[in-house]
């Protein structure tokens, strides 16, 4: 069964839209593991609000020379005496609290900082940790395709630890400033808007990027290397730069092109773009794009094959798979990164959202075939991975982060919306959707507050649809029968034969009979509904003729 996800997926995309090869590959090295619940680490005692790190490669980017990070630290208990951080095995020179000298205990990938003095509640500590070395992970320090050295910031899922001593949870989202020093040779791009890049005397250049808004650990990046670089041209209030090897520069500018009109489409979609930057970037990834905020990553193989690579887009020219990875990418600066999932069960917030709005991007920028092929090819990659694992798309069990990024969080997740957006209308949706961002921007969420958003906007009550689409595992599979009662009534019978639970949302049925089509709502009660309704003998029906519902149908 690998096999064929593995041939399948290399058919239809080159490369995955983050994740999945990493994924397959996991899926592969767990496919026997045993698991009992996971434990995430959840804001109890401290959080960090801001971080100033302060990072001086050495010449060949293979070491990190001298690091020096200041956590701002908000207490969040009375009488903490302990900071515990997530860090990993780089040598710490020293650490200081409020300019003190601190002791510390470094041990399994945390770094735990004495307080002197039992710390209040709503205290603000400033942690200093400085340090060197070379990551173990999370920051790739490697060659680009030309063979030119550089070093990438590759956080997801909590890899951001083995360089920035932080609270590697998506919860703990806290500003960032990063100060960087490099040979002046190189190109450094990191989250926020640049405030300098200032060249000192002794061929060194310091760049200083400031972000304003709280970022997520894992969307936390730095990026040096011998980048192309060039401002894209866009009518948008902010600076919009691509950063790619210099053998991809001939690609970068007609690659990209679907870049500015999705930051349109889901301004208006959504609300206006949360950074006052975008950087995309052709690096150091093991996911297909990595939604850094404001500082995207793509994989070094994005522009393979660019010239010839099928399908491809009618509209700009490129693959297929470039233009979806592209607004996939794009789309979580709103989802993911701006509103990001409070827990890991809830992944799909970010990871269904980014792959539905791809698709909101084919249907506004290709045509309604494009999306619908596209929606189609999700289903099918849903269904398949749903044969091999009965789970709920939130799933508080799976203890490997990465064994999350499957078609449950993806596709599933992107046809949910699809689903609720075919249940409430599109009006009620993407005022959904609005409330919901607006509600949590520059914050977190979970899937009961994009409910509580939904329900809002279109007055129903979704508690059953949410039960029944997130919180367990499976989809409907309908079966459609009909009898004649007399020359002038049918009844029509929609089982669901799936093993589990029934699934109530109304089912449009449409009927052909010699006198035309006509439409029907079925709305199940269980797992067999009958409708009895006045029609002669019908030549056809065709259950869920708009395609709005995740399915199987049996015959
Ligand atoms: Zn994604």
């Amino acid at each position: 069964m690998k096999k064929n996800l593995n041939s399948k997926f290399k058919i239809q995309s080159y490369f995955y839209p983050k994740r999945l090869l990493s994924f397959l590959f996991i899926l592969f090295l767990f496919a026997v593991s045993v698991y009992a619940g996971r434990r995430e680490r959840l804001i109890e005692t401290w959080q960090p609000v801001h971080f100033g790190i302060d990072l001086t490669f050495n010449f060949s980017l293979t070491e990190i020379s001298s690091a020096k990070t200041e956590v701002t630290v908000l207490i969040r208990k009375a009488d903490v005496t302990m900071i515990d951080f997530d860090f990993g095995a780089m040598n710490i020179s020293t650490v200081t609290v409020d300019g003190e000298p601190a002791k510390f205990a470094q041990h399994n990938d945390k770094l735990d900082v004495y307080l002197t003095t039992p710390a209040k509640q709503n205290q603000k500590l400033k942690v200093v940790v400085s340090y060197s070395g070379t990551p173990k992970d999370g920051l790739i320090m490697t060659k680009d395709r030309d063979g030119f050295p550089s070093a990438v910031g590759d956080n997801w899922a909590d890899r951001v630890h083995n360089w920035i001593p932080c609270f590697d949870h998506p919860s703990a989202k806290a500003t960032v400033k990063f100060t960087v020093t490099a040979h002046s040779n190189y190109v450094v791009v990191a989250n926020g808007k640049i405030e300098s890049a200032t060249a000192s005397n002794s061929d060194l250049k310091t760049w200083v990027f400031n972000e304003t808004s709280p970022v997520s650990p894992y969307n936390m990046v730095v990026a040096v290397g011998n980048f192309a670089n060039a401002e894209i041209q866009t009518k948008s209030l902010f600076p919009f730069r691509y950063y790619v090897p210099q053998s991809d520069r001939p690609f970068a500018e007609q690659g990209f092109s679907p870049a500015v009109p999705s930051v349109l489409l889901f301004n208006k979609l959504v609300a206006p773009y949360p950074y006052e930057k975008l950087a995309l970037i052709v690096g150091a990834t093991r996911f297909g794009g990595m939604e850094n905020a404001n500082t995207i990553v793509f994989s070094p193989n994005l522009f393979r094959d660019f010239e010839t690579a099928r399908p491809r887009s009618q509209r700009y020219n490129i693959p297929s798979a470039v233009e979806e990875v592209v607004a996939h990418e794009i789309a979580h600066q709103w989802f993911g990164d701006s509103v990001t999932q409070t827990t890991w069960a809830d992944l799909w917030l970010s990871e269904g959202f980014a792959t539905y709005f791809a698709g909101l991007f084919l249907e506004n920028y290709e045509s309604k075939d494009a999306f619908r092929a596209y929606m189609k090819r999700a289903a099918e990659t849903y269904l398949r991975f749903s044969k091999q694992r009965r789970i709920p798309i939130h799933d508080k069990e799976t203890e490997n982060l990465f064994r999350l990024l499957n078609a449950n969080n993806y596709q599933k997740g992107a046809w949910v919306l699809h689903t609720l957006r075919g249940h409430v209308g599109d009006k009620a949706f993407f005022d959904g959707l609005k409330i919901y961002y607006n509600r949590h921007k520059s914050s977190t969420a979970t899937t009961e507050d994009l409910r509580s958003a939904f329900e809002k906007s279109s007055g129903k009550k979704l508690k059953d649809f949410f039960d029944r689409w997130i919180y367990k595992a499976g989809h409907p599979v309908y079966q459609i029968s009909w009898s004649v009662i007399n020359n002038k009534t049918i009844e029509i019978k929609l089982n669901q034969i799936q093993e589990d639970e029934p699934f109530l949302i109304p089912v449009t049925i449409e009927l052909a009979t010699n006198k035309g089509t006509r439409r029907v709502s079925i709305i199940p009660t269980g797992k067999e509904t009958k409708l009895k309704i006045k029609s002669g003998k019908p030549k056809k029906i065709t259950i869920d003729p708009d395609e709005i519902i995740l399915k199987e149908i049996a015959s």
